[in-house]
């Protein structure tokens, strides 16, 4: 199971320890799953910590040492999008009041990722409450060439979640509302910026659980969820969110909002559009109301601590090491793609896998994929630098 290259001491499986949560919601804990894969390749050692992981919205903070901005330690090039201007800002001003935010200690914390491994210099973080004032930003950032990193609860683990560069950030972080639960079928219809951890109280309390349940559950949100298709700790039981979500809303890369938000358990009028934006990761459109199928709450059964089937291999060292990383990189995806697993079976690729693709899915499918972002996303704004690989 053990990649024979990789120096056994170097090597944590099975276990990855959240020490400092400091800023966040989510609770110290001890992943303990067992797979095939190793799905998890985490750079901590790059920000100069050792395997303490800290989060924190203060870059002065005595266990969050500086954040290297992507743009120097990884070799990316801006594309030509356009600069927020004055006007720009004036603008988002006019389409959400009072909700657009240029405070840089503030925006500090969303361009740092989650694992401080990455960080962006947006300059900008927008917060709309509902679908229609999305729509708004997105049609004036199509019409303006801006681009735009979605941003849920700013968990995940693979750089996805913060700008590359100065992509405006459009949080979800207030379009947290319950839109309806239906108490004898179970179906919970919310808004994307729900945590996930507040729907699960909402719906136990009315006598059922929500399919999915992550260690990131009190800052998640479930449209991030939705985005990057979570598994977690009840993926065996209820399967994964390709089944147990019934419909989404999402706002295209020009504005236009796909509504998807059926509530049926079954509907075969043609493609079945939701599941493309299922794990697409912010990069096809931005989800802002989810329908999903909650399940009867278990009486005897405890299921917590089910796994999915991943590994997620930790490796630790004191400081980034270009050698250490030579020693790993691309073995095990190698290794992988010759088990014929997935190189990321649980978080997706964002911005530091997007160069593995190709480990997992045949040409035709990436050419697929590449051609499906060119339709809904003509100029490439939504979460640019991300999940799909750079391209010649
Ligand atoms: C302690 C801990 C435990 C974790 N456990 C698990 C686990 O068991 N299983 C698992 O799968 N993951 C796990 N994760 C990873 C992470 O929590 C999940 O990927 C989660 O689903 C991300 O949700 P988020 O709201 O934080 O999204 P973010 O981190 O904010 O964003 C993740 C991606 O989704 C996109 N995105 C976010 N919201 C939207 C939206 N509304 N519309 C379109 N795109 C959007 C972003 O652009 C980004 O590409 C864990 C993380 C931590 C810190």
């Amino acid at each position: 199971m053990v990649p024979h290259l990789v120096p056994r001491q170097l090597v944590q499986l099975f276990r990855w320890q959240v020490v400092c949560a400091r800023g966040a919601s989510v609770q110290p804990r001890t992943w303990a799953l067992v797979s095939r894969i190793p799905s998890l390749l985490s750079p901590w050692g790059a920000t100069g910590t050792s395997h303490l992981v800290c989060r924190s919205s203060s870059s002065t903070s005595p266990c969050a040492p500086e954040v290297v901005l992507t743009q120097e330690r990884y070799p990316v090039t801006r594309l030509p999008f356009s600069v927020v201007s004055e006007e720009d800002l004036a603008a988002f001003e006019r389409i959400i009041p009072g909700r657009v935010v240029t405070d840089p200690e503030v925006l500090e914390a969303s361009n740092v990722d989650w694992l401080r491994t990455v960080r962006g210099g947006s300059k900008v973080l927008l917060r709309p409450r509902t679908s229609q004032e999305v729509a708004h930003i997105l049609r004036y950032c199509h019409e303006r060439n801006l681009a735009v990193n979605p941003q849920g609860g700013n968990t995940g683990m693979v750089g996805g979640s913060v700008p590359v560069f100065d992509e405006i950030i459009l949080s979800t972080a207030q379009m947290n509302q319950v839109i309806s639960f239906h108490s004898v079928s179970g179906t919970l219809v919310c808004q994307a910026g729900c945590v996930l951890e507040e729907l699960s109280r909402y719906v136990e309390e009315r006598g059922f659980v929500m399919p999915l349940d992550l260690g990131a559950k009190g800052s998640c949100h479930i449209g991030g969820n939705v985005a990057t298709n979570a598994g977690g700790l009840r993926f065996l039981r209820y399967g994964s969110l390709h089944g147990t979500v019934l419909g989404l809303e999402v706002v295209l890369a020009d504005g236009t909002i796909l509504n998807c938000l059926t509530s049926l358990r079954k509907d075969n009028t043609g493609y079945d559009l939701k599941q493309l934006f299922i794990g697409s990761e912010g990069t096809l459109g931005v989800i802002t109301a989810v329908s999903i199928q909650c399940q009867p709450k278990p009486t005897a059964v405890n299921v917590a601590f089910l796994g999915d089937g991943n590994l997620h291999l930790n490796v630790t060292s004191e400081a980034f090491s270009p050698s250490l990383l030579d020693a790993l990189e691309p073995y095990v995806y190698e290794w992988t793609a010759r088990q014929q697993g997935s190189v990321s079976a649980e978080h997706g690729l964002g911005f530091r896998k997007r160069g593995v693709l190709s480990y997992s899915k045949p040409p035709e499918a990436l050419r697929l994929m590449q051609q499906l972002k060119a339709l809904l996303d003509p100029q490439g704004i939504l979460n640019p630098y991300k999940t799909l690989p750079a391209q010649a």
